[in-house]
C-alpha cells in the first residue's frame, strides 16, 4: 500500500510499481499542487481508486495483479468515469490501450518527461472540469449533442463517450462543415501542442466513430487535412 500526500488541487492516483517512476511522478504532481497517493499492484490501485475517488489516475499497463486495463475497465464498468492516464512501455501498446473500449483519455509512452506528464493530467482535469462555453444542443446527422449534460444521442440512445471522446465530437460538432486539422484538434480537445505526431487523434476519432455506430459517417476524414462533422 502507498501513502497519500496532501495537495490542494485534489488527489492523483497514482498505480506504478517501479518505484523510482513512482516517486519521480509524485514528485512532480505535488511540486503541482496534486495530492497524491501511490498504489504497486493492480488489486491495491483498483481499491484506493474506489476508496480515495480521485480527480485522476495515472496508470502503468504492466502491473503484479490487475494490469492497468483491467484498473480501467472495472472502474468503467461501474459507471466511474474518472480520467485516465495510462503510462504505456511501448509504442504498440497504444492501439491497445486507445482501441479497446477502455474509456482511456490520454495515454504517455514510457520514457516520458514528468513535465509532460503533469502538463497531459493538468489537461484532462482543465477538459472535465471548465465550464462549457457553448452549451446550447448541438445536432450533426442523426447525432445530438447536449453539452451541458454531456450526453450524446444517436436515434434517442445514449452513447457512452469518455470525457475526451465527448470533447473531440463536440469541437467538430460546433462548426459543421469546417476542417479541423489534428494539429488544431490536439490544441483545443487536449490542451497541448503537438510533440511526437497526432496519431492519438487518429485513435480517438476511430473511438468515436466505432461508438456512433450507424451514424459514424457523420465524422469525415479529409485526406492530407484532418477531420469534419457533415452539416
Ligand atoms: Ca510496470
Amino acid at each position: 500500500m502507498g501513502t497519500v500526500t496532501e495537495g490542494s488541487k485534489g488527489l492523483v492516483l497514482v498505480v506504478e510499481d517501479e518505484r523510482p517512476i513512482a516517486d519521480l511522478v509524485r514528485m512532480y504532481l505535488v511540486r503541482e499542487g496534486f495530492g497524491v497517493h501511490v498504489a504497486d499492484d493492480g488489486d491495491a490501485g483498483l481499491a484506493a481508486a474506489r476508496r480515495l475517488r480521485p480527480v485522476a489516475c495515472v496508470l502503468d499497463i504492466a502491473l503484479p495483479g490487475l494490469s492497468g486495463t483491467e484498473i480501467c475497465q472495472r472502474l468503467r464498468q461501474s459507471g466511474d468515469w474518472t480520467p485516465v492516464l495510462f503510462l504505456t512501455a511501448r509504442d504498440d501498446e497504444v492501439d491497445r490501450v486507445v482501441g479497446l473500449e477502455l474509456g482511456a483519455d490520454d495515454y504517455i509512452t514510457k520514457p516520458f518527461s514528468p513535465r509532460e506528464l503533469v502538463a497531459r493530467v493538468r489537461a484532462v482535469l482543465r477538459r472535465v472540469t471548465r465550464p462549457d462555453e457553448a452549451a446550447r444542443p448541438l445536432r450533426v446527422g442523426s447525432v445530438r449533442i447536449d453539452p451541458s449534460r454531456r450526453i450524446v444521442l444517436v436515434e434517442g440512445s445514449v452513447v457512452a463517450l469518455t470525457s475526451t471522446e465527448f470533447d473531440l465530437l463536440a469541437r467538430l460538432a460546433q462548426r459543421p462543415g469546417r476542417v479541423f486539422t489534428r494539429e488544431e484538434l490536439l490544441a483545443s480537445v487536449w490542451g497541448y501542442a503537438a510533440q511526437s505526431g497526432t496519431r492519438t487523434v487518429d485513435v480517438h476519432i476511430a473511438q468515436v466513430r466505432a461508438k456512433l455506430g450507424a451514424a459514424a459517417s457523420v465524422i469525415r476524414t479529409v485526406r492530407g487535412v484532418g477531420y469534419t462533422a457533415d452539416a
